[in-house]
Order: structure tokens, then sequence, then C-alpha cells
């Protein structure tokens, strides 16, 4: 298998400029190939236009033409074999069997946005039939959602596969018939570039115009943000850090036509423990909670990075149960040198915070990361804001409360967030109660007695949150609400019926779930 670094622009891979970047190999600690090519300013403005001239033959696709355009993508990406695997283990330190597991989410996805299509009601088609006797009359009203247009998509450093080249925000850009232009991560380019080359093959399989897919390779903030204040671009999809992501929101604001950005960043996915489970099951919480925060080396977005629980009986058990078990745990290869390095000075930063005491740590290894946990009180968490930042990596803090009203106090203060956990038994259902109302404000997911890292790709799944969680948190970034973030609607005014979208036409060609006169009808 040869990765030379190139782009891929209107379906043929290109070279970009001289200058290089080197991606890091965690887990030999060395550089792969030295020389990985970066893409020119006029290569990245030649795959937006190519994405906004392939945009209306691409969204004029029927559903089953992209949801075959889908399931042909998953064929590609199995079809290159273990090779694959092998690469993106080179590249990121993960182990096979994770890998091979992001692999079946990655190709899931597709075909879970193949069978949306074919089900027809993301639509979301609206009739509302004319009533020329009322006064003042009603026209024909006839509504349906269509793709934004070009999606800009930067795939995330911590899931090479299922959030990278053909990964969710791929996926449901392309199921909403908008084209992508990829910037792929630095930290995986051999991986991105085998991915790159299956959209590929697969874009031509299926007759679709080339401008339907571009992978930017190469590093650095021009690349990203020049790609974002391309005027073809229409919506940006974002997994990474608060300032990439915030910085992302500003170039798409400042654009003549600003765009909307779908940017997940930062959250530390509180795990609230109430007092009728910690009494009873301390030791059984502390071991679950160990067992999360170490997960693939704490790099998950739903990491919990903080945990609330009231001083009383059992306290003390789950602070031995976890903080054995992070002691005992190993440190492993982190997915690069950068977040290997923000991860240590996080983590050194807590540990020398004079309102935080050290439960347990890993020391630390080139390159590894180690587990750390530590304790505060809930009237240092109010006061400093230090505290509540994302220490991306199996670092996590204990805030210990006086009681329930403080931990809703503490729940109040918090930013927004992915998922919030609560962990309870019978007798704490009173109290969860109470702190729901500003769990639903603060939160995308709530969730009762399991751990937040485990995201379900479904339908009824939310994987978003208000402000830093993501940039805006009327969506989700997995399942199929995640389609949503690059739809429009349309309204028809009494338009001639060869002039309608098959979807709106009567008879209900399509055979789709639609609104008629208010009420939901295949009729
Ligand atoms: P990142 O540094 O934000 O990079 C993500 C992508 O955005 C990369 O393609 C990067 O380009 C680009 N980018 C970053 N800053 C930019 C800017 N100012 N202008 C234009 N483009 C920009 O994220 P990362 O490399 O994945 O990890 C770094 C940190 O992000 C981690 O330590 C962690 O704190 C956080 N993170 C959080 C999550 C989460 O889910 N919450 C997931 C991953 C990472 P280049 O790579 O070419 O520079």
């Amino acid at each position: 298998m040869t990765i030379t670094g190139e782009a891929i622009i209107d379906g043929v891979q290109e070279r970009g400029a001289a200058g290089s970047f080197q991606a890091w190999d965690p887990s030999a600690r060395a550089y792969l190939e030295p020389s990985f090519h970066m893409v020119t300013p006029e290569q990245i403005d030649r795959a937006c236009a190519s994405a906004g001239a392939a945009f209306d033959t691409f969204r004029a696709t029927s559903d089953e033409q992209r949801a075959q355009f889908l399931d042909t993508v998953a064929e590609q990406i199995l079809a290159i074999g273990d090779a694959l695997i092998e690469r993106a283990m080179l590249e990121t330190g993960l182990p096979r069997v994770r890998l091979e597991g992001e692999r079946g989410r990655t190709v899931g996805q597709l075909r879970l946005f193949a069978t949306l299509l074919r089900e027809g009601s993301w639509n979301d088609a609206r009739l509302d039939t004319a009533l020329p006797e009322r006064t003042p009359p009603r026209p024909d009203l006839r509504m349906r959602l269509i793709g934004v247009g070009p999606v800009a998509v930067f795939a995330a450093s911590n899931f090479p596969l299922a959030f990278s080249v053909a990964g969710g925000d791929t996926a449901s850009a392309f199921a909403a018939g908008c084209p992508v232009v990829l910037k792929a991560h630095s930290a995986h380019p051999g991986t991105s570039e085998l991915v790159g080359r299956a959209v590929t093959r697969a874009v031509a399989q299926c007759g679709l115009p080339a401008g339907v897919f571009a992978l930017l390779t190469g590093t650095g903030n021009g690349i990203g943000q020049r790609l974002v204040a391309h005027p073809a671009i229409q919506a940006v999809g974002f997994t990474g850090s608060r300032s990439g992501g915030t910085a992302l929101m500003a170039v798409a604001a400042a654009r003549k036509q600003p765009i909307p950005v779908y940017a997940e960043m930062s959250s530390i996915n509180p795990v609230f423990i109430l007092p009728q489970a910690l009494s009873a099951r301390g030791a059984e919480i502390g071991k679950g909670f160990a067992a999360s925060l170490t997960l693939g080396v704490g790099q998950f977005c739903t990491n919990p990075g903080l945990v609330l629980a009231i001083d009383g009986p059992g306290l003390d058990t789950f602070v031995a149960a976890a903080s054995e078990a992070l002691s005992g745990s190993q440190g492993a290869v982190m997915l690069n040198q950068g977040i290997a390095d923000s991860y240590r000075k996080g983590v050194d930063a807590l540990a020398g915070n004079e309102a935080v005491t050290t439960l347990a740590r890993i020391d630390h290894q080139e390159g590894k990361g180690g587990a750390a946990f530590f304790r505060t009180t809930a009237d240092e968490f109010v006061k400093r804001h230090e505290l509540h930042d994302e220490v991306f990596g199996p670092a996590s803090v204990l805030v210990v409360c006086r009681d329930a009203a403080q931990m809703r106090e503490v729940a109040e203060v918090l930013e927004g967030q992915l998922t919030a956990t609560l962990q309870i038994d019978g007798g704490d259902i009173g109290a969860a109660r109470a702190l729901l109302p500003a769990l639903e404000r603060k939160v995308g997911r709530i969730l009762a007695n399991g751990y937040p890292t485990g995201v379900e790709v479904s339908t009824a799944m939310v994987h978003g949150g208000p402000f830093p969680s993501t940039a805006d948190g009327r969506s989700t970034s997995v399942g199929t609400g995640a389609i949503g973030r690059f739809l429009r609607p349309v309204c028809y005014q009494n338009l001639p019926a060869e002039l309608l979208p098959e979807v709106l036409r009567d008879g209900n060609p399509l055979g789709v779930w639609r609104r008629l006169d208010g009420a939901l009808t295949k009729d």
C-alpha cells in the first residue's frame, strides 16, 4: 500500500505545495513519512468551486440513488481490508479491536443514513391545500427540506474512522445531498488518504460529479480558515478543540454571507452520584467510573471529567475504589504529541491548584497519558473557573457537596455539556427530579446508572449540547438527527404540478409520510 500524502480534488490525487508536515506515530514514537504535501490555496479554492458546481446535480439525485452511494462508500471502505486498520493503528496508537469496532460503526452509520433516505420522512414534506373560498383565500402551500449546499468537514483526531473522512458529518451531509470538502486531520494522514480514495471510487462508481467529494491534506490554520471563508461553502462540521472551533465560528460569522458552524468542542460530562446510590454502591460506582475514565486513554468527548457527590455514607468507599482502580491502570500512548502535551499541562495545572488535592495519579511518560483523579469542594469549584475546563484525557475532578441544594448550585454554574450522568437508587428519585430542570438546560443527553462514554448511533441519540460543548445546541452530530444540520426548508406556493418536486406532488408518488393539512399520512 502506498500513501502519497496527496489531496484528492475533482476525483484526482494531486500533490500540493513543497511544504510538508509530519505524521507522528505514537506507538513507535517516531515520525511516519516526513513529506506529506500540503494543499495550496489555489487547490482549496478549486475543491470548493467544484463542490459548488456539483451541488445541483447531486441534490437532484433521488433518495434511492444517494442511499446506493452511501452503501457504496461503506463497501469501498470494507474493501480496503486490513491495510486500513494497520495504518490507523500505526498513526493513532489505538488498538486493533477498537479500530475494527470503529470501522464497523463507520460503515453502520453510512448504512443507517441510506435506510433513512429509503424511508423518506427526512424530507419533512408538508402540504396545506388551497382554500379559495376562505377570506382571505389560502394559497396552495407545499414544503420540503433540501440540502444547504457544500459542507466543509473537519475530521476529528480522536475518531480516525467514525468522525473522520467518511464519518458521521460526511455521511449526514451526503445524505442531505450536500457535497463535502474534507479537511483531513494531520494526526492520521495515511488513514485519511485510504478512506478518501474509497469515497472517490464510490463517487465514480455511482456516476456522480467528481466535485461531490474532495480531501484536503496539510496542517496549519490557514487551510481551515480559507476553506470556511470560501463563498461556495454553506455549512461547517467540526470536532476538536474549543479554540479551533471558536476560531472557525469567527471566520464563518465574518463572511459576507455568514454560515452555520456545527462545532463539537469541549465537555466535562458531569456524573452526579446521589446519596442512596453512593451509600449502597460506592465501590461499584468507583470501579465503573474508573473504567469509563480510562477507556481509550480518556480521549472521548464524553469522558467523565467531573464527578459530584454529597459528603456522607459511601463517599470514602467510592473514593477508595476509584483511586485504587485508577492507580492500578496503565498509561497508554495518546493520539498525537499535541494532545499528550496538552494533557500533561492540564494535569499539572490541576495538581498545582491550591484548592485541589490529588487522589490518584499515574506518572507521565513521553507521549503517554496516565490517569489522574483530583478532589475539591463545591465552594471552591463554584469560585474557580479554571476547574471547569476540559482536560482531554483520563483526568477527572471529584467535587464534594454539602447537600443536595449545593449539588444543584454546582449544576447551575456548569457550562453547556454533551452529557450528564445520574447514579441513582430508588430513594434518590426526588433529588434527581429536582436536578433535572438544570440538567435539561445544560446538556444534550441525560443518562442514569451508566457512564457517558459509548454513544449509540441511532434515531433518538443526541450528541450535542449548549455552548461550549457544541456551537449550536439545537443539533446532534450522531444519529439520524445529524442530517438536520445540513438541511433547510423551501416552500412552494401555487406552483404548477409539473414544477413541484416529486415528494410534494398530488397522489404521493414516493409513498412517504407527509403532513397533509396538518395530519401525518401516506395518502
Ligand atoms: P484541533 O486542534 O482543534 O484541530 C481540529 C482541526 O481543526 C484540525 O484539522 C486543525 O487543523 C483545525 N484547526 C484547529 N485550530 C484551527 C484554527 N484556529 N483555524 C483553522 N483551523 C484550525 O483539535 P485536535 O487536534 O483534535 O486536538 C487538540 C485538542 O482538542 C485536544 O487536546 C482536546 O483538548 C480537544 N479535542 C476535543 C475533542 C472533543 O470531542 N471534545 C475531540 C478532539 C480534540 P491542523 O490539524 O491542520 O492544525
